[in-house]
């Protein structure tokens, strides 16, 4: 369905035809209508799949510029991705009279607080910890807030978030509408996205946990001392545009960027324990194509928007299902093709077995395959049996 058969504004559709977005995505077309009428949504979509979009036309169209307050309100939990947000919607705006404006920990918050005191501002998009200091420091008023959107909902909603979240939510007094987005929805998490939401509409985009089919799933089974070897020679052998690694944690960033740049050129890392600006100069060399190498912890693994990586690498075994899938989907976005590579350990076996079954993942190995030299015993086993059941048991 194309944008011109929704009832949009002028300002709006010429703005997306600027952007080139004639055609609405999957789950564009389906929450539309849902967001349009006011009713709150919990949508499951692949990351990629045009989530951003898919709320914040809808927010702007609902905003009324000449009512100078803040009618709209995102939270996301990584300030990456609330800089990505935030250029979509603004964007989308850019030919109406609705003001976007973000605030997120790691930039100076006097100037957050003069923006907000002095001018005017009607989308809010914010992480959720600047945007509590904001509100103790009584710069913020809700009282105009229609509309509340989680992005990544389930990282907002797990424990370190869940009470900034639960506390922000209770700041908007009236009733409101609030929408949901994520990638994946654990089932522990289903139930507190319930406590947020009034008679929801759920719409899924997704096939029961299965990975997208858009990306290729390469394992290979490698000594840790040989993980840097096995790289090298796995990309030299790959048509690659752009690689982002992922470790578990930052030291392993640091670490891996150290060995590992003498190897490879335009490479940078990345992690929460670098400045923001540093943080915010790396995303956007990466994006721009200036880097074809980027070394991250999981703070970019969620939500952002990277349309030229080709290969998505797990240095690191990822913790588990949700991880992987939120690692992966930087590559494969909006129909093209990816490819993800997955080192795993002898230590690994165990998750790698429930993640290929949770995520329903076919497996190709580089190298030997583990599980079927540990599955031959097994299987001789079993052929024994039924050998010996045969001779046994016939007549
Ligand atoms: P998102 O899932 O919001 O991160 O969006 C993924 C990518 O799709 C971004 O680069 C968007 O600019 C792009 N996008 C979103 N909606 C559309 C659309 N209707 N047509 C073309 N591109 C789109």
């Amino acid at each position: 369905m194309k944008f011109t058969e929704l009832d949009l504004p002028a300002n709006i559709l010429k703005a997306l035809k600027k952007m080139g977005y004639e055609e609405m995505t999957p789950i564009q077309e389906a929450t539309y209508p849902v967001i349009f009428a006011g009713q709150d949504l919990c949508a499951l979509a692949e990351t990629g799949s045009g989530k951003t979009a898919a709320c914040a036309i809808p927010l702007i169209q609902k905003v009324d510029p000449a009512l100078n307050a803040i009618q709209g309100l995102v939270l996301v939990p990584t300030r990456e991705l609330c800089m990505q947000y935030m250029a979509e919607i603004e964007k989308i705006a850019s030919t109406t009279h609705v003001i976007p404006y973000a605030v997120y920990g790691g930039f100076d918050k006097k100037i957050h607080i003069a923006k907000l005191k002095q001018e005017e501002v009607h989308i809010l998009v914010a992480t959720p910890g600047r945007l509590i200091d904001l509100l103790y420091d009584g710069i913020l008023s809700f009282a105009q807030v229609k509309c509340a959107i989680l992005d990544e909902a389930d990282e907002l909603l797990k424990v370190g978030f869940l009470e900034d979240i639960e506390f922000i939510l209770s700041c908007i007094l009236h009733e409101h509408q609030t929408l949901l987005f994520s990638a994946t929805m654990p089932d522990d998490i289903k139930k507190l996205a319930h406590d947020c939401l009034r008679d929801p509409q759920h719409i899924s985009l997704i096939t029961d946990r299965v990975a997208p089919e858009s990306i290729e799933h390469y394992f290979a089974y490698t000594h840790p001392k040989q993980k840097q070897i096995e790289l090298i020679k796995y990309l030299e052998g790959e048509d690659i545009n752009q690689v982002l690694v992922f470790c578990n944690a930052r030291h392993m960033v640091d670490s891996l960027f150290r060995s590992i740049r003498k190897d490879l050129r335009d490479i940078d890392y990345m992690h929460a324990g670098l400045t923001q600006d540093k943080r915010s100069a790396t995303i956007e060399k990466f994006r721009s194509g200036k880097l074809r190498y980027l070394i991250a912890s999981d703070v970019a693994g969620r939500g952002l928007d990277f349309s030229h990586v080709s290969h998505v690498i797990n240095w690191d075994f990822p913790r588990d299902g949700e991880q992987y899938t939120h690692r992966t989907g930087r590559t494969g976005r909006m129909g093209r093709k990816g490819k993800a590579f997955t080192f795993v350990s002898k230590h690994d076996l165990s998750s790698f077995r429930k993640l290929i079954r949770s995520r329903k993942i076919t497996p190709c190995w580089i190298g030997k395959d583990p599980l079927s030299e540990n599955n031959a015993p097994q299987e001789r086993r079993t052929q024994k049996r039924a050998i010996y059941r045969r001779k046994n048991h016939s007549g």
